[in-house]
């Protein structure tokens, strides 16, 4: 199998199979120093660029160091993660002609203020390359910043007792 790293229309660096694969198939492994999330967290939390992979749980970290860690994202991928013993693999979710380029879905959590924008421009597109739980999660969080920002002013109409006394009117 043929893989190569070169400029994307996606984003920045992409990989691409020179071969063709076929569907089913590993096209790469996810290989990397295995660190706690803890470790992870510490070492990056000023980098705006992380190859981290979270295994199970998420409690263990991949820190990419692989042609896989090129791989992007896309929306309407041609691959899929599969974690098999502690290891993740890279594989094909339908046939894969040579020249393509290789992408999975990052379903990506725990991201913080970052929108993770996905430019991926197929049809099935979300706009984000959170996964659907961790988008939903973080709407949730955005809707009940604005409720609590609502409440507070909210509280503070209240403390004007003239018009708390009209309003039982
Ligand atoms: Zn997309």
């Amino acid at each position: 199998m043929g893989l190569i790293i070169r400029s994307s229309a996606i984003h920045a660096a992409g990989c691409y199979t020179t071969t063709a694969i076929r569907k089913g198939a590993r096209v790469a492994e996810y290989t990397g120093r295995r660190l706690s999330k803890a470790e992870a967290d510490t070492a990056y939390e000023e980098s705006p660029i992380t190859y981290l992979f979270g295994l199970g749980d998420g409690s263990v970290v991949i820190d990419g160091h692989c042609a896989a860690m090129f791989i992007n994202h896309s929306c309407d991928a041609n691959c899929e993660t599969s974690e098999e013993k502690d290891r993740v693999w890279i594989k094909a979710i339908r046939n894969i002609a040579p020249g393509e380029e290789i992408t999975y879905d990052y379903c990506l959590y725990d991201g913080g203020d970052d929108e993770a924008i996905c430019n991926c421009g197929t049809g099935k597109c979300r706009g984000t390359m959170y996964s659907k739980e961790e988008s939903r999660r973080r709407k949730a969080a955005a809707k009940k910043a604005v409720l609590n920002a609502s409440n507070k002013a909210a509280k503070k109409t209240r403390t004007k007792p003239e018009t708390a006394s009209s309003a039982k009117k």
